[in-house]
């Protein structure tokens, strides 16, 4: 049932010296369960698993499935990202000052330091920036500050995803004229409630600067450099690739 894998590393540096002390240690009854430094053991491992388990996709994958992978990937998709980094860069930020954050905190109508969260009062798992730092390929919204960051669960993070937080919350029209509800996850009674302390909570946030804005407006051009080498480098591969693939046929 059990079969290691040879050429994983993991076992050799990280396991080996618990079979050596313990040869009882991965016997059947116990490895399903975690090593002691907290590993699945099962991340490790060749086994048979249970034929339902925690986290059973619904579909299993298919041969056919893997058309979607036989593909030449082009540097152009890439661009987003590209926008991401430089945005990432650029964007300003706030030090870390623990009586700011606590201040913040306190702004929002929480309680001490057991934060929950600003949409769903569930647990929360990170911190949301409540207006999105890029937009329409642009820098957006106040930045990575204080004021713009409030705690979130994972659920809450996923389902506002690149949405404003009021259009989340409250409902809105979108570009193609189809009316989206608000969302469930904020209580009906909450919601106006809610948006009216988050844009209260945000507006504390500093204005950008001109320098600020000088600094986008360079940033930005030497993004669209990087987008131009792409496109170069994308219509290279076009030009040649198709020479190449000739010579690369199964037999
Ligand atoms: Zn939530």
């Amino acid at each position: 049932m059990v079969k290691k894998h040879e050429s994983n590393n993991r076992i050799d540096s990280n396991c080996i010296s618990e079979i050596d002390e313990n040869p009882g240690f991965y016997g059947k009854d116990t490895f399903l369960g975690t090593d002691p430094a907290g590993d699945d053991l099962a991340d490790n491992f060749d086994i048979d698993l249970p034929a339902v388990s925690v986290g059973t996709p619904k579909k299993r994958l298919q041969p056919k499935n893997m058309g979607a992978w036989l593909k030449q990937y082009a540097l152009a998709n890439r661009n987003t990202t590209v926008t991401g980094a430089f945005v990432a860069a650029l964007l300003p930020h706030d030090e870390y000052h623990e009586k700011t954050v606590k201040q913040a905190m306190l702004d929002l109508g929480q309680k001490g330091d057991v934060l929950t969260c600003v949409y769903c009062e569930g647990i929360p798992t990170t911190w949301d920036h409540l207006t999105n730092s890029v937009q329409s390929h642009k820098a957006n919204g106040p930045g990575h500050r204080v004021y713009n960051l409030v705690p979130c669960c994972t659920t809450c993070n996923s389902s506002k995803g690149g949405k404003n937080f009021q259009d989340w919350i409250l409902g809105y029209t979108n570009t193609a004229g189809k009316k989206i509800p608000p969302t469930i996850r904020v209580q009906a009674a909450r919601r106006e409630h809610v948006v009216q302390s988050l844009i209260a909570y945000q507006k504390k946030c500093p204005p950008r600067s001109d320098a600020d804005l000088e600094l986008e407006e360079k940033l930005m051009a030497m993004r669209d450099r990087v987008w131009a080498i792409f496109k170069e480098a994308d219509d290279l591969v076009a030009k040649v690739r198709p020479r190449i693939e000739k010579s690369r046929r199964y037999k």
